[in-house]
């Protein structure tokens, strides 16, 4: 643990910068908090809004994170209002929450943390809360109390565990008081707290105090091996990434299927870690026993589920015998967390969703699970410094955490299950895993944008490596990480096309929709059609769909929960065109192709519906030589194609790449879950390519 005080003379600077320089150099060492966690304040004199002096608390507000905090963030209450509290027997959450609100110097600043009185009750400016890893491997073991104490000796208060709230902020500052000496405060399966005069002089205790417990673990935990040895060897890279591939839908479909609740579908979007020790820790003999204990500190557990799901004997030879294993194990999972529930849960009180968020596998590695990509990454962040609070609790006994109705208490904390009300509404394709293929062009881009608006994670696929790299670092920028990922593929190769599917896996852990657009255009009267034309545009416009729709079949078979295929087709293939005869016959292969998937996989839920666009303008997707070729078929100017494929329907409209974008979005969403085998045709009317 490293001081990373720098300022040399913060004199001059403002005190509450001085708190969001304090915050953030907790926040930045995630050995210390991690995703929000942990708290700070500092008690100053401000001028209110009529210019009086007033005494304020400025405590960080709730739904900000310590390593980003700025001014802002920090709530400012009165603690001319805030303080007689103290003289109170008991106080609510929800009474607390109303009353703080209350308080505030401005009544638009973020709902203060729900430590706040913790943070008023103790008579020093300076409150520095969080999690230290070092802190709860010092509580979280059979030794408890006896191991802080010989950490510590005398120069920290110890309270047992409660769940934040009146009455905890109120025993801090109880102790606090009663020990003028003393600046620290151990909380039992849950964290830290320092106090001072000054931000500098209580981080400063903060860092010096964690250190010590590092190396009062470190000097314990010689000669000991944390987890014991290995029950299965950690597989090498390859194998665990292709292991990954092969068994991450099975696992994303069981878990779905699972934990869904009143016929809704909630699909989860899954990301996969075998870093070196979460490696170690699965594939340890005490895994599974230490892994199901309980959780860190309870901060924790609202990311992670009180335990993972842990893969037992799950033959990674036989992928059979290892699907129906992880099925059984994840239904067992969720039939576990509905007893949990059932023991435990107060009445009236809904069920939250039974999946877990973190899955370990022996050999392979741990994957973790969220609404989506960023959610997805924050129980894995978590883990690593669950693995190494047990390896440092190990070191001093047997790992301990909080009893399972503390910690269903605090899963069910209804100031947590209040922040859940405040979330928008989910959007259309929200928890959905996209695969579209030709995605650099304009009309496969323009669909890869539009998904990622409505909340899909977009696998863009195309020949050009770079070009989809580029259209997806765009919707990563405008959508946040992980919205997309872009994966070279050739549609005609089988090989890979195996190969895109096996990393898009690796990259969500599933599939929920293929959009099939990847197709050439080539323009020769039949003729002159070059026998090398006729068979490339075969094996991308027919070839191609086959390929990517037989490996989208399969995996959507593995997952069991459904899946949806848009083929993006042509109205050629109803009305075909003069010089058009390798591209029309094979956009015909492919439309019969749709129809029989539909026909083939409605049994299985899964969807396969066509778009028939005409004559999309937008930029790249019209070469010179095809617009002075169509010219020529249709015996018209160049100048003059564009207009005269507008005049040619019967709205007379221009069609857009974004057009056949929004009819893709309509068939991939659900709003059109009734509806298979279906054509839709995005050309403004061309009468001669009704679908019939
Ligand atoms: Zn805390």
């Amino acid at each position: 643990m490293q001081n990373r005080w720098d300022i040399e003379d913060w004199s001059s600077t403002d005190s509450l910068d001085q708190l969001v320089y304090q915050s953030r150099l907790l926040g930045a060492d995630s050995a210390l908090v991690v995703w929000g966690g942990g708290n700070t304040s500092l008690k100053i004199t401000e001028t209110d809004f009529r210019g009086r002096e007033i005494q304020a608390l400025r405590v960080k507000g709730s739904g900000s994170d310590m390593k980003t905090v700025e001014r802002k963030h920090f709530s400012g209450v009165r603690l001319d209002d805030v303080l007689p509290l103290a003289s109170r027997n008991s106080m609510s959450d929800d009474e607390m929450v109303a009353y703080l609100a209350r308080t505030l110097t401005d009544p638009g600043s973020p709902r203060p943390s729900i430590e706040t009185l913790l943070h008023a009750f103790v008579p020093f400016a300076s409150v520095a809360h969080t999690h230290a890893d070092a802190i709860v491997a010092l509580t979280n073991n059979t030794r408890g109390r006896d191991a802080v104490r010989e950490c510590f000796g005398k120069s920290a208060l110890i309270l047992d565990y409660i769940r934040p709230g009146f009455t905890l902020s109120k025993q801090v500052g109880e102790a606090a008081k009663a020990n003028p000496d003393i600046r620290a405060l151990v909380l039992m399966n849950h964290g830290f707290i320092t106090w001072a005069d000054t931000c500098k002089e209580a981080y400063d205790l903060h860092i010096a105090m964690v250190a010590q417990a590092e190396e009062f673990i470190a000097s314990n935990g010689i000669g000991k091996k944390a987890f014991g040895g290995f029950s299965v060897s950690p597989l090498p890279a390859p194998e665990r990434e292709r292991l990954a591939a092969t068994l991450a839908p099975v696992l994303r479909g069981a878990i779905v299927a699972a934990g869904s609740q009143d016929n809704r579908v909630r699909r989860v979007i899954m990301r996969f870690d075998d870093s070196p020790d979460i490696l170690d820790f699965a594939s340890s003999e005490e895994a599974f026993r230490l892994s199901q204990i309980g959780p860190a500190t309870p901060d924790h557990l609202l990311h992670t589920k009180r335990t993972p799901l842990f893969l037992r004997d799950i033959d990674l030879v036989d992928p059979g015998t290892a699907r129906a294993s992880i099925r059984e194990q994840a239904a067992a999972w969720a039939k576990e967390y509905r007893a949990y529930y059932e023991r435990n849960h107060n009445p009236g009180e809904p069920m939250l969703d039974a999946m877990p968020r973190i899955v370990l596998l022996p050999g392979v590695g741990m994957w973790t699970l969220g609404k989506d990509a960023k959610t997805a990454t924050v129980p894995s962040d978590i883990y690593h410094h669950s693995i190494h609070v047990m390896a440092g609790a190990r070191a001093l006994g047997d790992y301990r955490s909080i009893s399972e109705k503390d910690a269903y208490d605090v899963e069910y904390w209804p100031l947590e299950l209040y922040k859940l009300t405040l979330a928008p509404p989910e959007k259309d394709l929200a928890r959905r895993i996209v695969l579209i293929t030709g995605a650099a062009g304009a009309i496969g881009k323009a669909i890869a944008l539009r998904f990622a608006s409505e909340g899909a994670h977009v696998v863009l696929t195309d020949l050009e490596d770079p070009a989809c790299q580029i259209a997806a670092a765009e919707i990563t920028t405008k959508y946040g990480t992980g919205a997309a990922v872009g994966i070279g593929m050739d549609v005609s190769n089988e090989e890979s096309v195996r190969q895109a599917f096996r990393k898009a896996i690796v990259a969500y852990g599933g599939l929920d929709i293929l959009v099939s657009n990847a197709g050439v255009a080539h323009s020769a009267r039949i003729d002159e059609l070059e026998l090398a034309a006729w068979e490339k545009s075969l094996a991308v416009n027919a070839t191609g769909h086959f390929l990517v729709a037989r490996e989208a079949i399969r995996l959507f078979r593995e997952q069991g929960i459904g899946g949806n295929i848009v083929f993006n087709v042509t109205k050629n293939a109803l009305a075909a065109g003069a010089e058009f005869g390798a591209y029309s016959a094979a956009k015909a292969a492919e439309l019969q192709l749709g129809r029989v998937l539909a026909i083939e996989n409605g049994a299985y839920g899964i969807r396969v519906n066509m778009l028939n666009p005409d004559a999309i303008f937008s930029a790249g997707l019209w070469s010179d030589e095809m617009k002075s070729k169509r010219a020529q078929a249709q015996g018209i100017p160049v100048e003059n194609v564009e207009e005269f494929y507008q005049q040619r329907n019967l709205l007379k409209v221009q069609v857009k790449a974004e057009d056949v974008a929004e009819a893709a979005l309509w068939l991939a969403s659900d709003r059109s879950a009734k509806t298979t085998g279906c054509i839709i045709p995005v050309d403004g009317g061309v009468k001669e390519a009704f679908p019939r």
